[in-house]
């Protein structure tokens, strides 16, 4: 009632008018993952994309050991280390690993990022899994994205022999 009573009050003086409201909501679509280490720093965001192959994967790590290294959407939203609980490859369709597969691997399977000597990977790649709609990534238990100690050999059932999970960030809306 006190409540009430205020906003009658606020509204018969005048004091409360439609005001815009400035949000930082990304456009419409996209998504994005803070990766993050073993010790909790953050190594960069990347910006999840629908892209027309599937969902582009954009941005900049830093602070990881230098070389290539395995980079993968994972089935669940979960990132606490050391990152199983991100589960295995978003892989809706039951299918073995790897982009050098016939069929192409798990639709969460991403190109290598390679880190320059300072530890900086610039992300420019892209999954044929999608943000959204059937068989999306972002179901109940959300996904996650996952970077690799090692290369991914893109053959190797059931994650291409890329090693410890070493970053691992959630993706959100
Ligand atoms: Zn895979």
């Amino acid at each position: 009632m006190r409540i009430r009573t205020t906003l009658t009050a606020l509204l018969l003086t005048g004091c409360v008018r439609p005001v815009a409201v400035v949000t930082s909501e990304p456009a419409a679509g996209t998504a994005h993952a803070d990766v993050r280490d073993l010790s909790g720093r953050l190594l960069g965001r990347l910006t999840l994309t629908p892209v027309a192959a599937g969902t582009g994967v954009r941005g900049t790590l830093e602070g990881l050991p230098p070389g290539p290294h395995a980079l993968h959407i994972h089935t669940v939203g979960q990132c606490v280390p050391p990152f199983t609980t991100a589960g295995p490859h978003f892989n809706p369709e039951n299918v073995r690993h790897g982009l050098a597969t016939p069929h192409g691997g798990h639709a969460g399977d991403l190109p290598n990022v390679v880190a320059g000597p300072d530890g900086r990977a610039v992300v420019d790649v892209s999954a044929r899994a999608r943000l959204a709609g059937a068989a999306a990534v972002l179901d109940a238990d959300g996904a996650a994205v996952v970077v690799h100690a090692a290369a991914d050999d893109g053959l190797t059932d059931p994650a291409g022999n890329a090693g410890a999970r070493l970053a691992c960030g959630v993706i959100t809306r």
